[in-house]
């Protein structure tokens, strides 16, 4: 069956005290704020918002990688999100799969088989974080189990301006992320399955009657377009059997 590689989404987790984003996450849990930057005209994406939340390390076996969560019962200070830069890659290489585990496992190399803790002000000013300036900064983080460090020393340098510029951008609707106390976890990944090739009801090009949903088959990212690509499935498939649909 035909198919491509689907976008890459890499970057940092973000985590401030609560009160930055407090004004945003009342009226909406995770707020998805999209951002083109300037320099390399790239896709920047806020995602999976975790008020009072906690981030955590991913062990992917050959490397590390974070993610976050909130908790039913137990809360922090702080709210994280991931902060993804979308990469197509066209030629000579379309593996974005690859791409990313290589990135992930030279950040976890640096990080001495941890993911990397810094914070945005220790960026900004090219030094490393150590656990004596981040025990100086307002915001505590969530993991300890991570290196203080330098991003710089594992994500390609567009990634990182693009992670700069965004946050710059986004305080412009949020004061205060991109305050130098921000703390920075890296690397965040979210890899694609490769894409299915297939047509506006999801049914397999060339193949009839062959559907193909959700994030298994590339064509979804996300619990909502998942789901929604299985009712699209659905309502075609309701539709060849000649019945009345009411999808
Ligand atoms: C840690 C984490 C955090 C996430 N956070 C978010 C978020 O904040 N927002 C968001 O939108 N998305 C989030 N996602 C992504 C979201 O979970 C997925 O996009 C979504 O679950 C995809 O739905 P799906 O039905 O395509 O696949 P899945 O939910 O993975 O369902 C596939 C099912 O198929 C079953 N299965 C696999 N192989 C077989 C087999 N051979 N036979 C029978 N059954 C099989 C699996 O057990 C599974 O139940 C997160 C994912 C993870 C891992």
């Amino acid at each position: 069956m035909p198919y491509h590689y689907g976008p890459l989404d890499i970057g940092v987790r973000v985590e401030v005290r609560n009160e930055v984003m407090e004004e945003f996450t009342k009226i909406n849990w995770d707020p998805k704020f999209h951002i083109r930057t300037h320099k390399y005209d790239d896709f920047v994406r806020t995602f999976c918002t975790n008020p009072s939340g906690f981030v955590i390390t991913e062990n992917y076996g050959k490397f590390v990688s974070v993610n976050g969560h909130s908790m039913k019962n137990k809360f922090s200070n702080n709210t994280n999100f991931a902060f993804l830069i979308r990469l197509h890659l066209t030629e000579p290489v379309e593996n974005t799969t690859l791409y990313g585990e290589s990135i992930c496992r030279l950040a976890t190399t640096i990080g001495g088989g941890k993911a990397i803790l810094q914070r945005l002000g220790d960026l900004k000013k090219g030094r490393r974080s150590t656990w004596e300036r981040i025990d100086k900064s307002y915001v505590e983080p969530t993991n300890k189990d991570v290196t203080p460090g330098d991003l710089s020393m594992a994500l390609p340098a567009r990634i990182l301006e693009d992670i700069v510029e965004g946050l710059d951008m986004l305080a412009k609707v949020i004061p205060g992320v991109n305050e130098e106390s921000t703390l920075l976890y890296g690397p965040e990944v979210k890899f694609k399955a490769v894409r299915l090739d297939v047509n506006k009801n999801m049914e397999a090009k060339g193949i009839s009657n062959l559907f193909a949903v959700g994030d298994g088959a590339g064509v979804s990212g996300g619990i909502v377009t998942a789901g929604v690509t299985g009712l699209i499935a659905a309502r075609e498939i309701i539709h060849k059997e000649g019945k009345k649909c009411d999808i």
